[in-house]
């Protein structure tokens, strides 16, 4: 029997990350890992609202407790320093080497008119997800700047990072979010700043909360743009529906709609 599970040696599998630029060796999750993320995840798909933290945070852990250290002993990345995108690939590799590569996806036909006449519902249609025809879209940038009254204000930025998602995950909750809620989640993007020659650095939080609670809109509107522009992959398909040829596209560009 113990030549048996000997076979069994941990596996080691390599992802190079997009964005970050590094490779990683990983390895699948096991069943202690990927029991409460399962759980968790489930009930977020049900549901729709509710449980991004919840669900974030174990998909935080899941994620170190599967990166490998390198020969110097340490981890080269901690899951919550992974840009949104990398943290998107890194969990689809995850759950492809542990559960294996196929994933089929439900879609119904978006006409509402639809009727399929065997279950007098609208047609559903099961389309393949494969993660290698996903693309990123979007750009990274260090910085942003504008004219504030004759001066150039830059806004040095930080990443969309799994961090960022876990910091703001009430904001993924609720339907109105009030400005508050979006300014502090602004304010997440903001490293430091230079107006003319004046740099700022170490600005406490609740300061860049209050830079961006006085910013009027002409000027916040370069710091949205910024986080509306970071990158994330995209994955669609085309498909026609049979029934009553309306042309769906079936899409995934919400981080949680990868994880099928
Ligand atoms: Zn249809």
């Amino acid at each position: 029997m113990s030549s048996l599970l000997n076979i069994l040696q941990p596996e080691r599998h390599h992802i190079k990350l997009e964005i970050a630029g590094i490779e990683l060796t990983v390895r699948p999750y096991n069943h202690g890992d990927t029991k409460a993320f399962l759980e968790l995840l489930s009930d977020y798909k049900a549901k729709k609202k509710g449980g991004e933290k919840k669900l974030l945070l174990a998909q935080e852990e899941l994620i170190n407790a599967c990166i490998i250290p390198d020969e110097t002993g340490r981890k080269p990345i901690k899951a919550r320093d992974l840009h949104r995108a990398d943290f998107v690939a890194l969990m689809v590799f995850l759950k492809n080497i542990t559960h294996g590569e196929e994933s089929h996806i439900r879609f119904q036909c978006s006409n509402k008119k639809c009727e399929n006449p065997e279950t007098k519902n609208p047609y559903i249609t099961t389309i393949p997800f494969v993660f290698d025809d996903a693309v990123i879209k979007g750009e990274r940038k260090e910085k942003i700047s504008f004219d504030y009254m004759g001066k150039e204000v830059t806004i040095f930025t930080k990443p969309y990072t799994l961090g960022t998602m876990i910091q703001n995950a009430e904001l993924f909750d609720i339907d109105i979010p009030d400005m508050e809620v979006i300014h502090k989640f602004q304010a997440s993007f903001v490293d430091y700043l230079s107006v003319g020659d004046e740099v700022y650095e170490d600005i406490p939080f609740k300061d860049k909360v209050e830079f961006l609670t006085k910013l009027t809109p002409k000027y916040k509107k370069f710091l949205v743009s910024y986080i509306e522009e970071e990158p994330i992959y995209i994955w669609e398909k085309e498909w026609k529906c049979p029934i009553c040829e309306a042309i769906n596209i079936a899409i995934f560009d919400k981080v949680q709609d990868f994880f099928v």
